[in-house]
Formats: C-alpha cells, structure tokens, sequence
C-alpha cells in the first residue's frame, strides 16, 4: 500500500521527531519510493556480492531494485572501506524527505571489522540487515532473520520482514 505523505513532509521539517514505533518492528526512515535506486563506485567483490544478496532479498516484495550509474537523487549510495569504528555495518539517511522517510541513504559496511573478516556470508548478512533498514525495518530479536543485529547465521529476510516492507509502500 502506498502512503501519501505530502502533508506529513511539511510536518515533518518542523519537527525531528522519531517516528512511534509500531507493533511490528518498522521504525527506522524508509526509502522514499519503493524503486531502489543503488548507486556504488568503487566496492570491493564482496561488497559487490554483499549488495547483489540484498538485492535478491528485497525484489520478492514490493521493492524493486536497480543499479544507477550516477548520483541521481533519489538513490542509496553503497560504500565499504575501513572506518575507524568497530561497526559490521550502518545506515544513516543524509537527505531525508519527511521523519519517516528518506530521499538519499548512506549504507556503510565496515572492510576494518574484525567480525565481519572477509567472510562473504556475513557481509551478505550485513547488507541485507542494512538494506532492510533503509526499506523501513527495525531490529529483531527472534533468531531467523537478518535484521537481527550482530553477527548471526540468518543473513535473509523472514516472512515478517516481508510482509512488513509490503505494507510500508
Ligand atoms: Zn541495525
């Protein structure tokens, strides 16, 4: 479903207030549209295959995705290097466009974390974990997905998520 949030955007840039978290778990900006424009430059392979995992877990839902070759706002720009924090991974909105959504995003994943090492299948956890953040969703706290935080064995989307991201757009 979509939302219209013309009116909410005007409220929005009077007030920085966090979005009221729901019964499920969205609460974090979601991308302005569900046409993911992922724009990236210069990833290493396994940021590339990181990126190309999330993809495959956000196209089965309302979300659609594709690879832009300039910064054409809107988009999620995708970078890893080494950052001087021990995060896996982060996602920040840049520009948002209303307190519940967001017209550019940063996803950051961390090449100097030494959790995530150069095992692709935490990289791919952490991107989908990242990418699920942007699409709208929140931590989880029941094992069996990605959005749980932290190193896990679970580097997919549930149901839930899913069914959580649908309802978002
Ligand atoms: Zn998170």
């Amino acid at each position: 479903m979509r939302r219209t949030v013309g009116f909410l955007t005007v409220l929005a840039s009077l007030f920085l207030v966090a979005p009221v978290a729901n019964a499920t778990h969205a609460s974090t900006p979601h991308f302005t549209t569900n046409m993911f424009r992922i724009y990236y430059d210069n990833l290493t392979s396994l940021g590339v295959a990181a990126v190309t995992h999330a993809r495959n877990n956000l196209n089965p839902t309302d979300v659609t995705t594709s690879q832009i070759s300039s910064k054409t706002s809107p988009y999620i720009y995708v970078r890893d290097a080494d950052y001087p924090d021990n995060f896996l991974g982060n996602s920040l909105c840049e520009v948002p466009s209303s307190s519940t959504s967001c017209l550019i995003y940063l996803i950051r994943l961390n090449s100097a974390s030494n959790q995530l090492a150069s095992v692709q299948s935490r990289w791919n956890k952490t991107a989908c974990h990242e990418f699920g953040h942007t699409a709208g969703l929140g931590h989880r706290t029941t094992s069996g997905t990605c959005m749980v935080q932290g190193i896990s064995t679970y580097w997919n989307f549930d149901q839930h998520d899913k069914d959580t991201i649908n309802a978002g757009y």
